[in-house]
């Protein structure tokens, strides 16, 4: 089961992960656009921390909030990614006792707006590369996903997203050069996904 706690826990913990590796952020940030990326999503979880939903028994509350948070406080293409994707995950699950089925479900409506508000589909190099085979296995796995899984996919694509030239937003002005480098967003989904892993696993 998937619960408000967890749901906090899992903004935190992203939190921590982004803002501990936003050197890396930025400088993967400055090799293929403007190097503001490890600023903007620390920027922007730290106030989705603060702004946190504390009373709510609903994970979906809790995860709207934190959207709502991300597309006020990041400027940036990632802030009204991001900001889609937790708003829209959050908006679809109900109650307070949240099925990893469900959560599923909600991550994908979430994907699938981030992939419509950006007009990106996979394989172009953006974080969509790290979230969607995430959320597949999720949707395969169902109730019986663990944090093996999600790494295990998190891990490979992490590697694949390298190789890809990117088609869009700054990075693609590299094109041929972009392959072999890896793409900022993929880097800090990749965070947010290991966060989502450990909460599970407690
Ligand atoms: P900006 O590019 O406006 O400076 P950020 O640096 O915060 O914003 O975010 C850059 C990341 O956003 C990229 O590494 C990429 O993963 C993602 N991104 C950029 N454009 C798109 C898009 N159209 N669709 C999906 N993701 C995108
Ligand atoms: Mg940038
Ligand atoms: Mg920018």
């Amino acid at each position: 089961m998937f619960t408000a706690n967890m749901a906090r826990e899992w903004v935190k913990e992203s939190s921590k992960k982004i803002e501990g590796n936003k050197d890396q952020l930025t400088n993967l940030d400055q090799a293929l656009g403007d190097g503001d990326h490890g600023l903007n999503m620390t920027r922007g979880l730290k106030a989705a921390v603060e702004q946190l939903d504390e009373d709510t028994d609903e994970p979906g509350q809790v995860l709207k909030g934190v959207g709502k948070s991300l597309l006020s406080k990041v400027g940036g293409a990632s802030g009204p990614l991001y900001g889609t994707f937790f708003m829209k995950a959050g908006n679809h699950l109900e109650g307070s006792k949240v099925e990893f089925s469900e959560l599923a479900s909600g991550l994908r409506i979430g994907v699938d707006g981030m992939k419509k508000r950006g007009k990106t589909e996979r394989d172009e190099k953006t974080m969509i590369d790290l979230l969607e085979p995430v959320i597949e296995v999720m949707e395969e796995r169902g109730n019986d996903v663990t944090p093996d899984h999600l790494m295990e996919r998190a891990n490979k694509s992490l590697d694949m997203v390298m190789e890809y030239e990117a088609k869009k937003g700054r990075a693609a002005y590299y094109k041929e050069k972009s392959k072999g480098k890896q793409d900022a967003g993929a880097q800090s989904s990749y965070y947010i996904i290991q966060a989502l892993a450990e909460v599970i696993k407690k």
